[in-house]
């Protein structure tokens, strides 16, 4: 697994700043959680160290090495979005392991890292359905299988849970949580839950109209939060 280092990173979209000089470290095996309202740019950051998104500034290092000029398939990066679109004519095998048939990966090999995605995500039952024969969560799960099978350097999730009902979402969360110390990676997480927050990350960072207004271990954050902002999102209510 990888450090991921962002440094004055800057995004517009024409004149709009989505993104004002972001400097942030994910340590390597670190869980780093964003949070902040709608369209403060934690999208737009994570498609960015994806390399979804041509950045304005600043720079992009991920295992030391510097990615802004590297397609999102060399930055050995692997993302899980909240709407998890499968295809729906392939079996949850197939679904996993298209992106590495896409990549030209050997048959034997796409097999192999497929069982032990499933195995891992306790799939193994479910690898000759078809996606509409999936509950929800389970279609997330098969959505993380397909990251996994890519062994990534680093895992981002936009939003992951946010399409599932409560239930699932503390399962979904746990599972996230145990595959984070399992992988032993790093991962970059979106939400706008805050006990996933809270119980998730090692960092926390709180971000308003395009910058970070504070980051910090999350229970720093609770108990000292550094502006109203900050409390309104995750402050104790004292
Ligand atoms: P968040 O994920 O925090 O809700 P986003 O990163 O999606 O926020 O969006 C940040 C800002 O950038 C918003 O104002 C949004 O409207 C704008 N934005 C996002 N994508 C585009 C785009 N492709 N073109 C123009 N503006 C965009
Ligand atoms: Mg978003």
């Amino acid at each position: 697994m990888a450090e991921v280092l962002i440094e004055n990173l800057k995004k517009s979209f024409g004149s709009v700043e989505v993104l004002k000089d972001i400097d942030l470290t994910v340590e390597d095996g670190g869980f780093v959680v964003l949070v902040g309202p709608s369209g403060c740019g934690k999208s737009t950051l994570l498609r960015a160290i994806a390399g979804l998104e041509p950045v304005s500034g600043g720079t992009i290092t991920i295992g030391g090495r510097k990615v802004n000029d590297l397609a999102p398939a060399q930055r050995e990066i692997a993302m899980v979005f909240q709407s998890y679109a499968l295809y729906p004519h392939m079996d949850v095998a197939a679904n996993m392991g298209f992106g590495l048939k896409f990549a030209g990966t050997p048959k034997a090999e796409i097999e192999a890292r497929v069982a032990e995605a499933a195995r891992i995500l306790q799939l193994e039952p479910l690898l000759k359905r078809r996606p509409r024969e999936l509950s929800g969560g389970q279609r997330q799960r098969v959505a993380i299988g397909r990251a996994i099978v890519r062994k990534p350097q680093v895992f981002l999730f936009d939003e992951p849970l946010s399409n599932l009902d409560a239930a699932l979402r503390i399962n979904t969360r746990v599972e996230i949580a145990r595959l984070h110390k399992l992988l032993a990676a790093t991962i970059v997480y979106v939400t706008h839950d805050q006990v996933e927050a809270m119980t998730l990350a090692d960092k926390i960072v709180v971000m308003n109209q395009g910058r970070i207004e504070q980051q910090g271990k999350p229970l720093d954050l609770y108990y000292r939060p550094a502006n109203l902002f900050v409390a309104g999102f995750i402050g104790s209510p004292a």
